[in-house]
């Protein structure tokens, strides 16, 4: 038996007006995934449980069977993964974005989207300048970053920075939420002004700001924790060997640690420009040799955060012509069944262009089983599918130790 999870991140959403109440899902022209819900069996997913913001890493490991209270050790040692960077027991990795501060507030979390070139180049002088044997700074993709030190506490109260565009910044520095924390907390808001001192004019940003772009001018640490203690899905589950393929880092992270190969696909963007056709050829193969395959797809999310409606309709009609089609077609004539599931991580609103903890609709089309009486894939056809309402790993155990 094998198995493809197809996650489409964000792409559950509300009701909108300008699409006469309905949700992109239940507007878009989505022929082949309609079809796997017809053929399958449904259900809504509690992805984000009690007292956790729903963030994809939480989404992400909900999905693949996780207890996030016991396994979840923040975003930067999940990216360390995916970067290649070991964390050892007695260091704290934090995801260090670089931020662009305008009048000493957050204007964005991301320093415009700042190039991986250009953000390459402040990282690694901010290492020369900052680094130390006890901490370090590792370049990642575009604002997204990692910073390690060993004996850090983790018990810090941080704020994500997409959530506070125009905060002050020095309202939400970084607290501690233990005594003992408090002196990594002061170590960590020193390090955030001496990185402005030495960002504000590096030739980068100056080049940047002569042609109107946003400045890198501050890090921003966040997300802290330890080296995660997670079992491999190899080990939970009858699972032989398993891949996984995304653009982000954070989800390849997650999926090193559970123990799938990382397949890296050229022109893989995380935005509706990526690489469809190359991605679901990548599963396809990887479905030849290993048992399990997680297939993530970041653009509908990105559209969401945008709150561009008729983009986020476009990047789900891409997923069910260029991913689930080509997919399902080829599966289709193997001898070995596949079972396919379908779903997104958390909604992604584009009315408030940021994620929801709403449960979400999700698919299970296994082979030879009798469907149930859904037709059509959406948030709401899904809630009278016959997997009801269900929660975190459920969704795991339901799709293989079936
Ligand atoms: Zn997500």
């Amino acid at each position: 038996m094998k198995y493809i999870i197809i996650l489409g991140d964000g792409m559950a959403d509300e009701p909108i007006a300008s699409l006469g109440n309905k949700t992109c899902l239940q507007v878009a022209n989505k022929p082949n995934i309609d079809k796997i819900a017809a053929l399958g069996r449904n259900g809504l997913l509690n992805t984000i449980p009690e007292g956790f913001a729903p963030g994809s890493e939480i989404a992400n490991l909900s999905v693949l069977g996780y207890d996030v209270a016991k396994v979840f050790e923040g975003r930067g040692s999940l990216e360390a993964a995916s970067m290649g960077v070991v964390i050892e027991p007695g260091e704290m990795a934090m995801r260090c974005n670089l931020i662009c501060i305008e009048d000493k507030k957050i204007k964005n979390h991301s320093a415009g989207h700042i190039s991986n070139e250009e953000a390459t180049e402040l990282i690694l002088f901010l290492q020369q300048q900052l680094g130390s044997d006890v901490l370090n700074f590792y370049p990642g993709v575009s604002y997204r970053h990692l910073l390690k030190m060993k004996g850090g506490n983790k018990n810090l109260i941080c704020t994500a920075p997409h959530d506070v565009p125009g905060t002050a910044f020095a309202d939400v520095m970084i607290q501690s939420g233990t005594p003992e924390a408090q002196t990594t907390a002061n170590f960590l808001n020193d390090l955030i002004l001496r990185s402005q001192a030495l960002l504000e004019n590096h030739p980068v940003n100056l080049k940047r700001a002569a042609v109107g772009k946003d400045k890198a001018n501050s890090i921003w640490p966040w997300s802290p924790g330890y080296k995660p203690e997670m079992k491999t899905l190899l080990e939970t589950y009858t699972l032989n060997s398993g891949s996984v393929i995304s653009a982000v880092d954070l989800i390849k992270g997650i999926g090193v640690y559970a123990g799938l190969k990382v397949i890296e696909v050229e022109g893989a963007t995380g935005l509706y420009t990526t690489n469809y056709e190359g991605k679901a050829q990548a599963a396809i193969d990887a479905l030849r040799t290993d048992d399990f395959v997680y297939l993530h797809i970041e653009a509908s999310d990105e559209a969401g955060h945008e709150g561009d409606v008729n983009l986020k309709i476009k990047t789900i009609e891409y997923l069910d012509a260029r991913i689930v089609k080509p997919i399902f077609d080829e599966i289709s004539t193997w001898d070995e069944p596949v079972i396919i599931a379908i779903l997104p991580d958390h909604p992604t609103p584009c009315a408030i262009k940021t994620h929801t903890k709403s449960p979400v609709p999700f698919i299970i089309y296994r082979p030879g089983e009798k469907p149930d009486d859904v037709m059509i894939y959406d948030e709401f056809a899904a809630e009278k599918g016959s997997y009801g309402l269900l929660k975190g790993a459920e969704f795991m155990k339901n799709l293989i130790n079936h």
